[in-house]
């Protein structure tokens, strides 16, 4: 067993447990294959959250299947959401899996790795307690940006989610563990770290009393930490977005002026079938309130149409939703039935052609107020995080803003490096433009 093989799907949280899968398999004397038919040990991180990612799996699933079929020695395992909700018909279903763990039992695939070296097939990680994957070695995507993992699993009870089910209730981790790691990575050279939970913002509530930190306190600590440039996070929920939050948003200098603001809907009635635990009004003066306070914010989202019962007239308040919060950018959904939620069970479910013309519409809306709103940045000079060659023109490079809008520009800059970079055009994704290179004193 020489050569492993990762494909990640989902969420940044699976991206983040994929780089532990990698640095636990490197561990055990593993090298990568960029190519999964060139691996020994085939693995896929799966994801649940919506039907299309089920149906993209099983096209993997089905290749997989091909590749053991030509080499029988060859392995396959499958962790993540979708193996912890199959986890009962998983085998039966998928014959060609030989191991498969769930989203808090990463570290089973390394101590099913020694054991299958000396036999054993077809098995399911215990499930045992819940271990954060951030215990695991890791094998970054790139060295100057890092996930920092800070809780796992979510309280909340949004009728369409899935995720309690799959990641189970929240467990935050010790805020001096989390510092230790920051700290470490600054060390190591990384200038930009993301903290990750479901539920991010309701970070620390768990915690036992004499350890109990807030997610505003963990913020303005690893503000504190010499060489972090820029702090990042998601997934936050927006009843947990208050004014300490906001405030540590605008006084700590490495936090970046972005936040992602999952609205989901802006029909109060429908926020409220869905269980999110704010309407409209609340929504709206949360995001006007960031706006004010935290100096030239950008803001993005999560919409759902289609939501069982949604009318003609909740989906126009989801529209006036967007204009009023003028999005810098949203990712829009049609919404899927999932297994076991109370929302799979609701009456009135959207027709297919009516949730595929609302979604047109909204991603119309979406990316015209995003676009106005990148294309008022022309002219402006933009600190960029340097990510390496631009993916759509190989003379540019690629970076993010502090603001996380993508940037293709002209320039001399390394990856990893932060660059001024003039902005001379924009799309509703993306802005373009030249380094600025500053005259030597
Ligand atoms: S906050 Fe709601 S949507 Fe987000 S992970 Fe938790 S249950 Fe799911």
């Amino acid at each position: 067993m020489r050569r492993y093989n990762v494909t990640t799907f989902g969420c940044q949280m699976n991206a983040h447990d994929s780089e532990r899968i990698k640095g636990m398999l490197e561990e055990l004397g593993l090298g990568e294959a960029p190519r999964l038919e060139d691996a020994d040990l085939i693995v896929f991180n799966t994801c649940t959250i919506r039907e299309k990612a089920e149906s993209r799996l099983a096209a993997h699933l089905g290749l997989a299947k091909a590749l053991k079929d030509a080499d029988p020695g060859r392995l396959l395992a499958v962790g993540g959401c979708f193996a912890e909700v199959q986890r009962e018909h998983l085998f039966e279903q998928f014959p060609q899996v030989d191991f498969a763990f769930g989203p808090g039992s990463i570290a089973e695939l390394g101590e099913w790795l020694k054991a299958e070296r000396n036999g054993a097939r077809g098995s399911f990680g215990s499930g045992g307690e819940r271990r954060f994957a951030a215990e695991l070695p890791f094998r970054r995507e790139r060295p100057f940006q890092a996930w920092v993992q800070v809780s796992m699993g979510c309280n909340s009870v949004c009728s369409y989610c899935i995720v309690p089910t799959v990641r189970g209730k929240q467990i935050s981790r010790p805020a001096e563990k989390v510092l230790a790691e920051v700290r470490a990575l600054a060390a190591d050279g990384v200038r930009e770290i993301t903290l990750l939970g479901q539920n991010v913002n309701s970070y620390g509530r768990d915690l036992p009393a004499a350890e109990r930190v807030t997610f505003a306190e963990l913020l303005r600590s690893c503000d504190r930490v010499d060489g972090v440039e820029r702090i990042r996070f998601t997934s936050p929920h927006p009843k947990d977005f208050r004014s300490d939050l906001i405030a540590a948003m605008a006084e700590c200098e490495s936090v970046c002026e972005h936040a992602h603001l999952p609205a989901q809907s802006g029909s109060s009635r429908i926020l409220k079938a869905m269980r999110r635990t704010y309407d409209r009004e609340r929504f709206l003066s949360l995001a006007a309130e960031m706006r004010e306070r935290i100096p030239d914010l950008a803001l993005t989202t999560d919409l759902i149409v289609g939501f069982p019962g949604e009318t003609g007239e909740d989906f126009e308040q989801t529209l006036s939703l967007v204009e009023q919060a003028a999005f810098d950018g949203a990712y829009t959904f049609v919404y899927s039935p999932r297994y076991d939620t109370e929302a799979a069970s609701l009456p009135d479910q959207v027709p297919e052609e009516v949730k595929r013309e609302r979604i047109e519409r909204l991603i119309e809306l979406v990316q015209s107020i995003a676009g106005e709103r990148n294309r008022a940045r022309i002219g402006s000079t933009e600190q960029v995080l340097v990510e390496g060659p631009s993916r759509t023109d190989e003379t540019l490079l690629r970076g993010r803003t502090r603001r996380n809008t993508t940037v293709n520009f002209a320039g001399t800059a390394k990856a990893g490096e932060l660059a001024e970079v003039r902005v001379e055009n924009a799309t509703s994704t993306t802005l373009r433009g030249a380094q600025v290179v500053s005259s030597p004193a």
